[in-house]
């Protein structure tokens, strides 16, 4: 029983277990490979389709940092292969309507595999595109900056507007450090944020289990857990791209994805944190602003959250206090890898930094430590509290 926790991050693939928590747990990823020179393990990861159709996703920059290594192993193995690249030259991919009909045109008669290369946006784009067609996809990750690879959410753009589609999980997903060592400092610091946001989550899920009483998996907060003490102990050596730091931090971005996907609830995950930073967010979209990366939003909302349980630390549930991360440890762990960690620093003003804590609790129904503070009368005092600590009188 719950073998799953003395599983390596790479034998998690196809996961299916009887669980404590009482329920029964299986995960459809059917290969995982993690760590250093994994690249190589294409042609076996792939080795399903061979003889068939193949069709690679990538853009400039992802066919740069990975597409053409992968185009060239799985060509040599004598796969057939037709790669597309979205130019955008040094502008970002946008997933809407205009990349994700291209995306559909250029796709070969009888494809039976896509392959996608890139972070978020085309990983989100092949998913949504897999789901659709029904034809499986393996990411090849080229950032360690979100979670999002083992996911089957795909949030994309529509009529101007951001929507989670309800997308699925990929066959394979190939995440070799030699490449994602080398991403943009910046996607580093994004992913670090994104597993920092655990800890607020992780009190969270606790405090909706004393509070309403809500379902939760032992399992699924050790294995969270682990990867976070992990991640953290080597947080510092990010900034000098550590092999190790490195293959921790996108061990903790895909086994939270793992979770998620087992427990079929994204508490493992995403707490206050991602409500503040998903209100930020629809907020700079609303404005035509850019939006910065997701995991930067998270890092940047975590430590606010942890203040928020300082600031009610006299009445919280027992073993939600003792999980409450204390402010100024995250704030050290962002800076130590050079993280941003003001939310002035990615243009929240006060107006929106004050509304975001008050209105926070209604981007999504679920329990979360605004509802609670609301509750004890307490919502509107710890906004005024932080938002004075940050801006200012
Ligand atoms: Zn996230
Ligand atoms: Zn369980």
């Amino acid at each position: 029983m719950n073998e799953i926790l003395k599983m390596s991050m790479n034998e998690m693939a196809e996961a299916d277990f009887d669980c404590s928590c009482g329920r029964h747990h299986s995960l459809s990823i059917k290969k995982i490979a993690i760590g250093k020179g994994v690249i190589q393990q294409l042609p076996d990861i792939a080795a399903e389709f061979k003889g068939k159709q193949l069709y690679m996703i990538s853009d400039n920059n992802t066919w740069k940092a990975a597409g053409e290594q992968a185009f060239k192993i799985l060509s040599d193995s004598n796969f057939e292969v037709k790669s597309h690249q979205f130019e955008t030259g040094t502008e970002i991919l946008i997933p809407d309507e205009l990349a994700m009909g291209r995306m559909l045109l250029e796709m070969p008669l009888g494809t039976a595999l896509i392959v996608a290369v890139g972070s978020g946006t085309l990983n989100d784009m092949a998913k949504y595109l897999s789901s659709r067609t029904g034809i499986p996809y393996i990411i090849v990750c080229t950032a360690p900056s979100m979670d999002g690879y083992v996911a089957d959410g795909a949030p994309l753009i529509c009529n101007g507007r951001k929507i989670s589609y309800v997308a699925t999980l990929a066959y394979g997903v190939v995440g070799d450090t030699d490449i994602m060592k080398q991403a943009p400092m910046h996607m580093i610091h994004a992913g670090l944020g994104d597993v920092l946001g655990k800890l607020t989550a992780l009190t969270d899920w606790s405090l909706a289990v004393a509070m309403i009483d809500e379902y939760r998996c032992e399992t699924c907060v050790k294995l969270v857990e682990e990867a976070l003490r992990k991640c953290i102990e080597f947080a510092p050596a990010l900034k000098e791209r550590n092999e190790e730091a490195i293959l921790y931090l996108i061990e903790a971005l895909t086994l939270t994805g793992v979770t998620m996907a087992i427990v079929g609830v994204s508490r493992p995950a995403s707490g206050s944190e991602h409500l503040l930073s998903h209100y930020w967010e629809m907020d700079f979209i609303a404005r035509h602003k850019y939006p910065e990366l997701h995991g930067v939003k998270v890092g940047i909302a975590t430590p606010i959250v942890a203040e928020i349980y300082q600031l009610l630390d006299d009445e919280l549930p027992p073993e939600t206090k003792a999980l409450a991360p204390q402010r100024e440890v995250v704030e050290a762990l962002l800076e130590s890898a050079g993280a941003m960690i003001s939310p002035k620093e990615v243009g929240i003003d006060r107006d929106l930094f004050y509304r975001s804590l008050m209105e926070a609790n209604t981007v999504r129904k679920r329990y979360s430590v605004f509802q609670y503070a609301k509750d004890k009368g307490r919502l509107e005092e710890i906004a005024g509290i932080i938002t004075e600590r940050i801006y200012g009188k």
